[in-house]
């Protein structure tokens, strides 16, 4: 049996094996192009979770949750109940009184579904999902940069043709670790890689130069280098003058940044900074990638555009072995925001707010653009609104906000004021625990569906297994619910495929188009590149050959201003805490901890500090600090490493309750992505005895 790994945006192509003791066996599909017939340590345990004890496998309610035991129910009497509810609801507080928040695992197909959910059955503005804690701040820089955003300017075959490779806050040893044979085919062939991090990770263990940068400064270090590039005339002078505008503005905004003047703020000396700015813009070719490392901070935005500046100023796009791309985290994160999962989108990247767009989606979907609700607010915004009062019911698909979040102990007391929660899940998350209503989701193994991966490249994915216990697939529990609300005409579907054809008409003649993809395709041609306007067009692995997406065609480049983080040190919390993820775990780790071969590699979090911290703090081997921020503290135990800096702490956010780092990290948001500074906050470290 064939199918993808769920475990991250690579999208691994699977073989599953049914043994004769009735376990699976997982390997490698060697006919799948992605991952070169690799897979990592979350590819071979994919199975797994889905076979767990503890899934859920029937509807599961209690009035109150933090007193009563859950209580089955048959579907039926959920959905009627459910619907019931939530009418009421909207009829003494308004449509908006209810909101939806999904996931970037979740398929195109049922991403796509749950927007069309919000806005025609609960005709509420009111959706948003966790791929906001995830790519949010490279899609708004992106769509500034380029005028479209997706992941990956070119197909990952493209990294071994690169000459230059600079790795920004990204550990893609550990987060898609089946990228690393592109990187080394093109160490084979001499490409310099360099990794711009606070810390040692496995993927520095690949680069010829190691930036040890500390968090919140690499605005700063990139307007050194195209300083540099500036200053020594090694930009590309056609591809500015031809491609680009601001050009002019960003001189003058890295007119100030010496090396010099880099090494006074940052550490990193003159040379270093010469040698990646020489390097870089001399490279026949080169590419640069980003993460959630430069991302999620309140200046997320304007640093991933400084990065997109430097593959603009060196003409390092639309070419073979060139490119910018930010390095997609969750499984399906790129389709996941692409068809109306976004607070202010509709399928195909139209938005919200667009008459022509609300028309074209209004029409394809059989309503008055009229009745479509308007734009609401980012995922945390959200939370916000719930604490405040103004959302009353809330319906979470295939995601744990409750461990996700930051700053989780108010994400907590917020959801506890709801007056309805319905988690739709394999399991019973730290958010399920709050639930009024527990709904049994399918895994990825028992939905069929598309997903987009890192490369922009749409796959499809099989039905392996049958439903689980009484579990219902996701897609079908959207429509059901819909219907119970009155709006199944709407919602009239004879299988996924028919969804996934509504969604390439929806998507018709926006940004993302998929309007000529089908199944059929999908499965001959293991994958096709979006955009694909028309079923004769080849897709798209590379993009912007000719021309970028604003209307002139033209990109922009944006002079960036470096900005302090939204918290900085104190005497009271003098050191930074930032977090990240493990190899063998994924997002709030509800899978891979009821993964025993996976966790038990790592059964809880460590605080990563440096020898200078621990001598200082008296901390040893295998005992514990207590970090404490405005917002929260936790005790964990220590991992001594001399990688990182020395006034960084980091911890893996893959845990909840006692173990979850989201009690301390600082929920200030990026003013245009809003996104949370998860890489960012001000703690005090102390030795807990
Ligand atoms: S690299 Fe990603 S998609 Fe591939 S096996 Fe590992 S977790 Fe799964």
């Amino acid at each position: 049996m064939h199918t993808h790994c769920c475990f991250c945006s690579m999208q691994c192509g699977l073989v599953i094996e049914n043994k004769d003791d009735d376990t699976y066996k997982v390997k490698p599909s060697k006919s799948f192009p992605v991952a070169t017939g690799r897979l990592c340590q979350k590819g071979l345990n994919a199975v797994t979770h889905t076979q767990h004890d503890s899934r859920i496998t029937r509807p599961l309610q209690r009035e109150n949750p933090e007193d009563d035991p859950w209580m089955p129910r048959d579907w039926n009497h959920a959905m009627i109940s459910i619907a019931e509810r939530i009418t009421s609801i909207q009829s003494k507080y308004g449509h908006d009184a209810v909101a939806v928040y999904g996931g970037g695992s979740l398929t195109n197909e049922v991403s796509y579904l749950l927007g069309k959910f919000t806005r025609v059955a609960l005709q509420s503005r009111h959706i948003d999902y966790n791929g906001r804690y995830c790519m949010s701040s490279a899609a708004t820089a992106a769509n500034q940069a380029f005028g479209l955003d997706r992941g990956f300017t070119f197909p990952l075959s493209d990294i071994s043709k690169a000459d230059y490779i600079i790795l920004a806050g990204t550990n893609i040893a550990e987060c898609q670790p089946t990228m690393v044979p592109y990187l080394l085919e093109a160490k084979k062939r001499g490409a310099m890689i360099v990794t711009i991090d606070p810390r040692y990770t496995l993927t520095t263990k690949l680069s010829d130069i190691d930036v040890r940068l500390r968090p919140g400064f690499d605005a700063v270090f990139v307007n050194g280098l195209l300083h540099v590039i500036v200053k020594e005339n090694l930009y590309d002078h056609t591809f500015v003058q031809q491609r680009t505008q601001g050009f002019e503005s960003l001189v003058d905004a890295v007119e100030a940044y010496t090396p010099d003047r880099v090494e006074a703020l940052t550490g990193i000396l003159p040379e270093v900074t010469r040698t990646i700015a020489r390097g870089f813009a001399q490279a026949k070719t080169g590419i640069v990638l980003t993460a959630r490392g430069v991302e999620q901070q309140t200046n997320g935005v304007d640093n991933t555009l400084n990065y997109i500046n430097l593959s603009l100023v060196t003409g390092k796009i639309g070419k073979n072995g060139c490119g910018f791309g930010a390095v997609t985290g969750q499984g399906n994160g790129q389709g996941g925001r692409e068809h109306g999962q976004k607070a202010d989108q509709l399928p195909g990247y139209r938005l919200i707010d667009d008459p022509t767009a609300r028309q074209h989606v209004a029409d394809v979907w059989g309503i008055s653009p009229d009745d479509l609700p308007g734009k609401g607010v980012s995922a945390y915004e959200m939370i916000e609104k719930i604490d405040q009062g103004k959302i009353k019911a809330m319906i979470v698909l295939g995601s744990n906000p409750v461990v996700s979040s930051p700053n989780n102990h108010f994400v907590k007391q917020a959801l506890q004021k709801l007056d309805l929660l319905v988690v739709i899940d394999m399991f019973e998350t730290e958010t399920a625990q709050l639930a009024h209503w527990l709904l049994p989701g399918s895994s990825f193994l028992e939905g069929e569906g598309t997903m987009t991966n890192l490369e922009g490249r749409v796959i499809h994915r099989p039905q392996v297994f049958g439903e689980y216990g009484d579990s219902m697939q996701d897609y079908q529990i959207i429509c059901q619910l819909a219907k119970h609300l009155g709006k199944g005409q709407y919602f009239q579907y004879d299988s996924i495929e028919a969804v996934f054809d509504e969604l390439c008409r929806a998507s018709a003649g926006g940004k993302a188009d998929y309007s000529g993809i089908s199944y059929d395709r999908l499965k001959k041609e293991k994958g096709v590149y979006w955009p694909c306007p028309s079923r004769d067009h080849a897709g798209s692995p590379l993009l912007f050959t000719d021309r970028f997406y604003h209307s002139d065609g033209m990109a922009k480049l944006t002079p960036i201003t470096p900005k302090k983080p939204a918290e900085v040190t104190t005497r009271a919390f003098p050191y930074v805490l930032t977090t990240g993820r493990l190899a063998s775990h994924y997002l709030s780790g509800v899978q891979t901890r009821r993964t025993a071969q996976l966790n038990r590699k790592a059964p809880v979090p460590l605080a990563e500090i440096h020898p200078w911290l621990a001598k200082k703090l008296k901390i040893g081997k295998d005992q514990k600090v207590k970090l404490t921020s405005l917002r929260g503290e936790i005790t964990l135990q220590v991992k001594i490493h001399n990688g990182i800096h020395p006034r960084t702490i980091f911890v893996p956010f893959h845990w909840g309750g006692a173990l979850s780092i989201n009690q301390v990290t600082n929920d200030a948001l990026d003013p245009q992505s809003r996104m949370p500074e998860f890489k960012i906050c001000a703690v005090n470290a102390e030795r807990a005895d």
